[in-house]
């Protein structure tokens, strides 16, 4: 579903991925680990084209996302860009909410303005969502007057009523409490056992081992590890031994 090859990506001339690749498949859930700084969000940036990048290719289901061409970046045009777009969703650590939007309005504004899709259907859809997710008396209510735990499960909930193919987390729960990020870990594991495919920065280690298919272990932008859970967890390698060892 997603290919990336040979990604490079440099911020003033310091090199923050060096010539990282990866494929996820449809149904895999890949968890991304690492210390701070080792080029997490940067990849995750760079695979949703939030940001170019400097060097390889990514595509999804086989067209192009992003290239380079005579040394500069490129993005599909207009039309293929948006539907690319169109087959992932993203979920950050700060949820990025509409704050003077409705939970209603934020969750259905996409697929009513850019996806252009029938209104009874799309409010249909958004309550069986906001229910599924603990929030049906919630959708009158604007993020302010939500909990962290909640405003990200409409964050999910805005991901989804898109219909992604593949979905994106950076650090989803790292903004919550403990008490709060057990609630998302359990929306995301929900979705995993509905074979959502899936690429979830985090730094819950427990959560990973027990979820992700693969697991790749970054740092200082390259993949220093990958492999099952088991092959990561289990790894002899300097480097991950000191990470986990500090995370435990
Ligand atoms: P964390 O676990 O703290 O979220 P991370 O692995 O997500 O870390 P990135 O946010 O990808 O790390 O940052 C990698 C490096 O790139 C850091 O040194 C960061 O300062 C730098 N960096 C990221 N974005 C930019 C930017 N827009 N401009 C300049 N430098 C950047
Ligand atoms: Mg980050």
């Amino acid at each position: 579903l997603l290919e990336m090859n040979h990604i490079k990506k440099a911020f003033n001339g310091v090199q923050v991925i060096k010539d990282i690749s990866l494929s996820v498949e449809k149904g895999e859930i890949l968890a991304i680990i690492g210390p701070s700084g080792s080029g997490k969000s940067t990849l995750l940036r760079c695979a949703t084209m939030l940001e170019t990048i400097d060097d390889g290719e990514i595509q999804y289901l086989g067209r192009r996302a992003a290239w380079v061409e005579g040394g500069k970046p490129v993005f599909p045009k207009k039309e293929e860009r948006k539907e690319i777009q169109s087959y992932f969703g993203l979920v950050f650590q700060n949820f990025n909410l509409f704050p003077h939007f409705s939970v209603m309005k934020n969750i259905t504004d996409a697929p009513l303005k850019v996806q252009r899709r029938g209104k009874e259907e799309v409010f249909e859809e958004a309550r069986r969502l906001l229910k599924k997710m603990g929030l049906e008396d919630k959708e009158n209510a604007y993020p302010y007057q939500l909990s962290g735990g909640q405003q990200q499960r409409v964050s999910i909930a805005r991901a989804l009523m898109m219909h992604p193919n593949i979905l994106f987390f950076d650090e989803p729960t790292s903004a919550l409490d403990p008490e709060l990020t057990g609630e998302i870990l359990k929306v995301i594991k929900d979705l995993a056992a509905e074979h959502m495919t899936m690429v979830i920065v985090t730094h819950e280690m427990s959560f990973a081992r027990k979820v992700a298919d693969h697991i790749i272990f970054m740092d200082k932008g390259v993949i220093a590890e990958e492999g099952t859970p088991e092959d990561v967890f289990g790894s002899k390698n300097e480097r991950i031994r000191e990470f986990l060892g500090k995370l435990t």
